[in-house]
């Protein structure tokens, strides 16, 4: 009998992109029941972004999914990634990073686990993602501290980074192992229909997939 076994809740933050989708596969294969979590901040490529959201979130059967509408967001600045006329080149990659994005929207995460009486974050970093600090194993190991001393849960809403060890190449082969439809997934900061093929996210999802000697069914531009 397992009907009186509590289910498991958990908050994925979910991009669109191949990281956080794996992550949430892992999560589903955990047996946690999956609260997706999306944010819109006016990014360059919100409107792939937001389909691949949908589309994972269709494919994992979640129970609950929100997409969160930050219109400050770009009162900020300091990043690259909401300006929609520049484009993403290599000279101007230092900008691709946005200024402490993820604690911001990690603080969100908990707050909703917390009230859904959660048990854990799912969250898709890896290893290739260290030269963003907010994607960083002492972050993440800090961000867990600030959840001990900032909830009043009275079970530790625990982070879980599963993928933090990993290449991309690696998670791309789990992911194929998990069964995660890797096309339904968008790493283009660019653009919304095809890929660019050389900013940064792009350069490592081809790589990736050539180490693993697949093809990528995503569309890619003429760049
Ligand atoms: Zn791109």
């Amino acid at each position: 009998m397992r009907g009186n076994m509590q289910i498991k809740k958990t908050v994925c933050l979910v991009s669109g992109g191949l990281d956080s989708a794996v992550a949430a596969a892992i999560a589903k294969n955990k047996g946690y029941e999956l609260y997706f979590l999306f944010f819109d901040y006016n990014q360059k490529t919100l409107k792939k972004e937001e389909e691949c959201f949908l589309n994972i979130a269709d494919y994992l059967t979640v129970r609950e999914t929100k997409i969160v509408k930050l219109d400050w967001f770009s009162e900020i600045g300091g990043t690259i990634l909401i300006n929609n006329e520049l484009i993403l080149t290599p000279e101007n990659r230092r900008l691709e990073y946005v200024p402490f994005r993820n604690a911001i929207f990690m603080s969100y995460a908990v707050a909703w686990c917390e009230a859904l009486d959660g048990d854990a974050l799912f969250f898709g970093s890896t290893l290739g993602a260290i030269n963003c600090p907010d994607n960083s194993p002492p972050f993440f190991a800090s961000f867990q501290k600030l959840i001990k001393y900032g909830t009043k849960a009275n079970k530790l809403i625990r982070v879980e980074v599963p993928l933090i060890k990993l290449t991309k190449a690696q998670v791309i082969k789990l992911g194929l192992e998990l069964g995660v439809p890797l096309e339904l997934t968008w790493s283009c900061h660019n653009f919304n229909d095809k890929a660019c093929g050389h900013c940064s996210n792009c350069e490592r999802r081809i790589h990736a997939f050539q180490e693993n000697l697949l093809e990528d069914k995503i569309k890619y531009g003429d760049l």
